[in-house]
């Protein structure tokens, strides 16, 4: 098993094969399987691959069909939810879960999705089965389940012979139940990464670990209490569960410059994204909301990026601003705050707020805005994809 991030093995492909601008043929030989599609006239088609099924692919494939993309997303287990889908056994390579009993540590309000508020009867916090359930709500009314393929696992994305052309990528993908050898290799015109970041624990080395023969596990691993009951237990490590994101962004975090947390900085097309892939002071769902809904329109040519060198600039802005705030550690490196990066995302396509303006136009708005909490509706007020009941999701927050 290369336990490496696939995050980090895919943008490590991509960095060899398309940091130059010139014609990349690097060899290719992925043959044409059944499977594979061919894209020839990428103004009427616009197929885009979303690799995971965890709430960010779901959200993906949501804003994919919001800007009238076609997605296909793969997911290598049977079902949706990716690391809040619990799983007992954790045993996928790859495939991260939460415990049995965590509860989210983010309020209902502030993670739920921007234009679907989650039911009144829900908890505040939701246990991990409730939050799954919440998930599955969104699919079945967004009706995203049919372009989720099941049980197909990416191995490897890498642009096309014609990519500095095209931007297209090839997904080579294979049945992950490993019951039949079916590897495919279809043709994309754009890929959206959404395969989570706490899937590969990530062992702290200290001087005796290797001398103590009892039992040794990493939290990862750890899903009930019962094995370890009337045991004497040893806790090493002071974050919380989530900040084993550090398993992987140790190694991938030195050498994937992402611009705003979402794209390579040097590929030669704006034809891959990726979601999730930050440590938020809040929720990530809202995050990888707007992550999702810039990156489909980048996608649809309704946005574009800025050169190369501010890109690599604003990276440089950021990383500055880490140092000077936090002490030196991986999982810093893409540590954001809620609402300045939400903010910031916004901006970008044109959907964050005027506060302003409703102040003087609807100031009971204005004032819910300003004094109530940055909940996701607000995103959704004005701009792309706009959505009618987002003042209504606003104004009754405290009642669900
Ligand atoms: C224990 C724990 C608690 C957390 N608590 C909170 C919280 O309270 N609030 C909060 O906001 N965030 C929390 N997080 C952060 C968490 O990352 C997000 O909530 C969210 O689950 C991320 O969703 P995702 O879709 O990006 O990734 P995931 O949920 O990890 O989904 C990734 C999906 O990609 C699939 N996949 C991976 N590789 C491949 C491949 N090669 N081919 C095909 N499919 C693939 C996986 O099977 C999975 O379904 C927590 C994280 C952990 C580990």
């Amino acid at each position: 098993m290369d336990s490496r991030s696939f995050t980090q093995q895919v943008t490590e492909t991509v960095h060899e094969s398309t940091v130059s601008d010139v014609d990349t043929t690097n060899g290719s030989t992925a043959t044409r399987h059944k499977n594979q599609v061919s894209l020839t006239d990428r103004s009427v088609v616009q197929k885009v691959a979303i690799i995971g099924g965890g709430v960010s692919g779901l959200i993906a494939i949501k804003c994919c069909l919001e800007e009238g993309l076609i997605p296909v997303c793969y997911e290598m287990t049977d079902d949706i939810g990716g690391l809040w889908n619990y799983d007992a056994k954790a045993g996928m390579e790859g495939k991260a879960s939460v415990m049995k009993s965590t509860v989210i540590n983010t309020s209902k309000e502030f993670m739920a999705f921007s234009d679907f508020p989650p039911p009144k009867e829900y908890p505040n916090y939701m246990h991990n089965a409730k939050l799954l359930q919440y998930f599955r709500m969104y699919a079945e009314h967004f009706k995203l389940t049919p372009f989720i393929r099941f049980n197909r696992r990416v191995r490897l994305v890498e642009p096309t012979d014609d990519y500095s052309k095209t931007g297209q990528w090839i997904i080579h993908n294979e049945n992950a139940t490993k019951s039949e050898f079916d590897a495919a290799a279809d043709i994309v015109d754009a890929v959206i990464l959404a395969t989570g970041h706490h899937a590969f624990p990530r062992w702290a080395k200290f001087p005796g670990l290797d001398h103590f023969n009892g039992k040794k596990l990493h939290s990862w691993q750890y899903k009930t209490f019962h094995e370890f009951e009337n045991k004497t237990v040893l806790i090493v490590g002071i974050g919380n569960s989530a900040g084993d994101m550090a398993v992987e962004l140790s190694r991938v975090a030195k050498q994937i410059r992402l611009y705003k947390y979402v794209w390579p900085s040097h590929l030669t097309h704006p034809t891959l994204a990726v979601l999730g892939l930050i440590q938020p002071w809040g929720a990530i769902n809202p995050m990888s909301e707007l992550q999702a809904r810039w990156a489909t329109r980048v996608f649809k040519g309704l946005n574009s990026l800025p050169s190369k060198e501010v890109m690599e600039d604003d990276i440089d802005d950021k990383l500055d601003e880490m140092t000077k705030r936090y002490v030196s550690s991986p999982r810093h490196t893409v540590q954001v705050d809620h609402v300045p990066y939400c903010d910031e995302l916004a901006a970008e396509i044109f959907c964050k707020p005027d506060i302003w303006k409703y102040l003087t136009t609807d100031v009971k708005l204005g004032l819910k805005l300003i004094f109530d909490g940055c909940t996701p509706y607000r995103y959704r007020l004005q701009g792309p994809n706009k959505w009618n009941g987002a003042r209504e999701a606003i104004m009754t927050v405290n009642e669900r």
